[in-house]
């Protein structure tokens, strides 16, 4: 070793990445143009110039980068993971009852094993777009069964309470709205249930954690909303609800409450940096006011909405949000509203939305597509010291991307390339944890055709027990 006299000599790291193009999203967004990252155990031990790091560190694996984009793993903050096996089920034209029927049906008869093998698939979907952590939100009856798909594939999840509601059913307040019979809305079943997730939290760099969520969109009393805000904040763990979706849930919470929600739950202590709402699409003056300053999250999901024509662009207020402090996130939501789980394609498509909220081409932009796909995202789960950036003592979740793609040739503005153009494609390493759970985009951890054909038959007999015949508009000739 040719070391000058004085210096230490390197320590031994069981990975090393060097000569990467190295966007930390550090607290001054460093980026290295040529720069390198070891790996100890679950831990980053170091960042920084490639000449520097492999000074002091040898790795038991060396990857030489080429000069491919670095950055930290993706995070998606607001996903139903139990629906992918409904992958574009439902018949267009969508109405919105025969939608929350389709939901309320599906749910009533998904078995442990669907649930399984459907969310194997979501986060294979998740990992090889450059996803190394997930929140669900709480509609999944076996989140046991969600954990061990997220071992098997290898990425972190949140994991919440089964459904806990105790007003009306699916998509609002109504007496009439579809329910599950394994999951009825009701106050003394939620209770019971509330914090069950939590037993997980015994090493917070484990993949699994328990979060707190409940329902929200107009399906929630006060009590509900109080207790699991209170469960959340003993835990130190985010509380998370839907909420202000579309104009029917709002429409019944302006009624029920008597007020707008937002500044409803902004009275009530609910919104703070603890606290993680999903979609917030319709947002009044009032609202706008009342969350300025709380620093609670906003998973926006802004596909999803705009799938569903609810408005979300031309009447949201997202950006307006993010202007006042509200720390944004990025959600999936469904497949069968948003397609995929991507969380570079939401990136993308918020940057479009927030032009057209701000009517301005100066709102939203890469770098800001980035921080909301990364270390805002590590906020909103609550795990900001731990996600989120590249940097020292933090956990090595990490996404290299592959240089020989057409969307980012020719080099030039590597970020505005990565968020732009690239999103999601051109994944070729993922690391989650310290483990390379993604090499030649392909994971290393499940075998990608067993889990796509487990899914496929899961879904066809689901539909089949619940009487579901997709179909073309078009008409389809066998
Ligand atoms: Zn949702």
């Amino acid at each position: 070793m040719d070391l000058p006299p004085g210096d230490p000599a390197p320590q031994r790291c069981d990975l090393l990445v060097h000569n990467a193009y190295l966007i930390t999203v550090n607290a001054d967004r460093e980026i290295y143009l040529d720069g390198a990252l070891a790996v100890r155990g679950r831990h980053l031990v170091a960042v920084g110039r490639s000449a520097d790091v492999r000074t002091r560190w040898r790795g038991a694996r060396e990857i030489d980068a080429h000069g491919a984009v670095v950055h930290p793993g993706f995070i998606e903050t607001h996903m139903h993971i139990a629906l992918h096996g409904a992958r574009n089920a439902i018949n267009e034209p969508v109405r919105w009852d025969e939608q929350q029927k389709f939901y309320a049906d599906y749910w009533s008869v998904i078995s442990e094993e669907d649930e399984f093998v459907g969310s194997q698939l979501a986060i294979l979907e998740l990992v090889k777009y450059g996803a190394t952590a997930f929140m669900d939100c709480g509609t999944t009856h076996a989140p046991d069964a969600v954990a061990r798909a997220s071992e098997a594939v290898g990425i972190r999840a949140r994991l919440a309470d089964p459904f806990l509601w105790d007003v009306g059913g699916f998509g609002g307040a109504e007496e009439d709205s579809p329910t599950v019979d394994r999951a009825p809305a009701d106050l003394e079943r939620s209770l019971s249930l509330l914090g069950g997730q939590l037993a997980r939290n015994t090493d917070p760099t484990d993949l699994v954690q328990g979060h707190i969520a409940i329902i929200g969109m107009a399906t929630c009393s006060d009590e509900l909303t109080a207790a699991a805000k209170d469960a959340a904040r003993r835990a130190g763990v985010t509380f998370n609800q839907h909420q202000s979706y579309c104009q029917v849930d709002v429409a019944d919470d302006d009624t029920r409450l008597g007020r707008h929600p937002l500044v409803h739950f902004a009275e009530l202590g609910i919104l703070d940096a603890g606290t993680t709402f999903a979609h917030v699409n319709i947002v009044r003056d009032d609202e706008l006011e009342a969350v300025t300053g709380t620093g609670f999250s906003v998973s926006w999901n802004p596909i999803s909405s705009q799938m569903y024509g609810v408005g979300a662009t031309a009447h949201g207020r997202h950006y307006q949000m993010g202007r006042r402090g509200v720390n944004l996130a990025l959600g999936s939501d469904s497949p069968n509203y948003t397609g995929r789980f991507d969380t570079g394609a939401q990136a993308f498509q918020a940057i479009l939305s927030s032009r057209d909220q701000a009517l301005d081409a100066v709102a939203l932009n890469a770098e800001d597509g980035l921080e909301m796909a990364t270390i805002n995202g590590a906020r909103a789960i609550s795990a900001e010291s731990l996600l989120g950036s590249l940097e020292v003592g933090k956990l090595a979740d990490f996404v290299i991307r592959r240089t020989d793609t057409l969307e980012t040739t020719p080099v030039t503005n590597r970020v505005q390339n990565l968020i732009y153009s690239s999103r999601s494609t051109g994944i070729d390493v993922v690391v989650c944890n310290g483990v390379i759970v993604v090499a030649g985009g392909v994971s290393t951890m499940v075998d990608e055709d067993e889990v796509r054909r487990s899914a496929q038959e899961s879904s066809s007999k689901l539909l089949a027990r619940i009487g579901y015949q997709p179909k073309t508009i078009w008409p389809e000739i066998s």
